[in-house]
């Protein structure tokens, strides 16, 4: 599988959890939504395992995407 590279706060739109939200933040091992995060259902987790490329579709776990740490808005801790 290619891997996702994300060097820009323009790519940063791709992700795309599996609710279909594009606030999506990459964090050391996962990614955490914050939609989801903002959602009041408890039963909704806003960490995940996978996240999807929204130009492809295809899902990509956090080893598989490569980011720029230097882009601003890139990545959140
Ligand atoms: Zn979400």
């Amino acid at each position: 599988m290619s891997k996702l590279e994300i060097d820009s706060d323009d790519d940063n739109w791709r992700l795309v959890c599996p609710n279909g939200h594009t606030s999506v933040a990459p964090t050391n091992n996962h990614f955490w939504c914050r939609s989801c995060a903002n959602h009041w259902d408890p039963e909704v987790d806003p960490e995940y395992d996978v996240v999807i490329d929204g130009e492809t579709g295809e899902k990509y776990s956090r080893d598989d995407l490569e980011l720029d740490f230097t882009a601003p808005g890139v990545y959140h801790a």
